[in-house]
């Protein structure tokens, strides 16, 4: 039977993997809905051919990819399970090491190795494919270091969350999700507070904008929005990638805005000060804070859904994936199957939050910086180096976009251009 159960699981995601690449390849149509050519959302007026080859090229494959690797994780946790390996890893653990508190980090060390290793792979051909198509400029030892920071930084978590995850299982099986899901709001929010300060700096430097004349420039504009200075930090992202990116981080004293060097490198001021005035406005509309909040309300529920599908699974399936009970370790790959099953499932909904989110942002930026002209190119540039693509087949859109596509997001910018210009 559980032979069985892993050959149609197999199947499931080659079918999975074949309709998506149909869908991404052969259905979805690149082209613009018509009342969009020629206007400057058109990536045809900014983009020369080869740019324009390019972009739909790697969107297509970057998508497939995204699509791709979720599902296998899932794939992998169920053949751990089906297959045994959680059971060994445990009794591996049992049999290296006398002392019974440690027989947790050890079984969760080599679960965690073993998952990690199965999906390097994929990590490496997303690697090479922007390595490729010269976004990444990262090297393949500095690739291989921030792989292996997350694999520490994972297990660190996980080794925090996963003994008290399964005593509190342990101690009352009914309510194990509820107590859980206390326990993780101040761990959340602890996390969040330290991210900028302690986990970030592990992969990239943080310091003080190094052009002090765009620091004028950009502490001005901070002033405007009552942000202190302090609170603004450039990253050298320039020796990992080509793309551009800014973002809003952190919480309380440690809320900063971060500019990638790589953005300063290649904008004009004014470009720059429209970017930061769109970080500005998640800052002071305090979109990480309503993030928190939708998070912690949506992982309750989760938690919820996760106890009531843990124990249908070991009820139906105990057999098979070799856990007698929910609260043994061994059930952790289920745990993090469903887990990941539920974020993927509720991505749509936290995406579309978040693109409401980033057009407030940009309205925010425009009003303040009133140059649609610096705000539409920059969107423009931002296009032509990550290669993106400017209008996204749907389902691209609702599980991957926390952005608007940038055909809405330069629209609404030339609409503010063409109401303004008339007035
Ligand atoms: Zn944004």
């Amino acid at each position: 039977m559980a032979r069985k159960m892993g050959v149609y699981a197999v199947l499931a995601f080659v079918l999975y993997g074949l309709f998506f690449y149909w869908y991404l390849f052969q259905f979805a149509d690149p082209k613009l809905p018509f009342e969009y050519e020629g206007t400057k959302a058109d990536p045809a007026t900014f983009l020369n051919g080869r740019e324009l080859s390019l972009s739909e090229e790697y969107s297509k494959i970057r998508n497939l990819l995204f699509f791709l690797s979720t599902p296998l994780e899932w794939l992998i946790y169920f053949l751990i399970l089906l297959f045994g390996l959680s059971k060994a890893f445990k009794r591996w653990a049992e049999d290296s090491v006398k002392h019974k508190l440690l027989h947790t980090p050890v079984y969760l060390f080599w679960l965690s190795l073993f998952a990690f290793i199965a999906v390097l792979p994929l990590s490496y051909i997303s690697f090479s494919l922007s390595k490729t198509y010269h976004i990444s400029t990262q090297s393949f030892p500095s690739w291989m270091k921030d792989e292996l920071i997350d694999f520490w930084l994972n297990y660190a978590t996980w080794l925090i969350i996963v003994p008290v995850l399964y005593w509190l299982m342990r101690k009352s099986q009914k309510r194990w999700w509820l107590y859980g899901w206390l326990l993780s709001v101040p761990f959340t929010l602890f996390m969040m507070f330290i991210q900028p300060v302690i986990i970030d700096p592990l992969y990239n430097d943080f310091y003080p904008l190094k052009d002090k004349a765009l620091e004028t420039k950009i502490l001005t504009l901070a002033d405007k929005a009552h942000i202190p200075a302090e609170h603004v930090f450039e990253v050298n992202m320039a020796e990992k990638t080509n793309a551009m990116n800014a973002y809003v981080a952190g919480i309380g004293s440690n809320a900063r805005i971060v500019l990638w060097d790589t953005t300063l490198n290649k904008l004009s001021d004014e470009q720059i000060l429209f970017i930061m005035a769109h970080e500005m406005g998640h800052y002071v509309e305090k979109h990480i804070y309503w993030g928190i909040a939708g998070y912690l309300l949506l992982s309750l529920l989760g938690l919820y859904v996760t106890y009531r599908m843990m124990n249908w699974a070991v009820d139906r399936f105990g057999k098979e994936l070799k856990i007698s009970d929910t609260k043994d370790i061994r059930s952790l790959p289920l745990f993090y199957m469903i887990i990941s099953m539920l974020l993927f499932a509720s991505s749509p909904l936290s995406n579309l939050v978040s693109r409401y989110q980033e057009t407030r942002a940009d309205t925010y930026a425009i009003e303040m910086t009133k140059n649609p002209d610096a705000a539409i190119t920059s969107f423009q540039e931002l296009t032509r180096n990550g290669l993106s693509q400017v209008n996204p087949p749907m389902l691209v859109k609702i599980f991957r976009y926390t952005h608007p596509p940038m055909l809405d997001r330069i629209s609404k910018l030339e609409e503010y251009e063409v109401k303004h210009r008339t007035e």
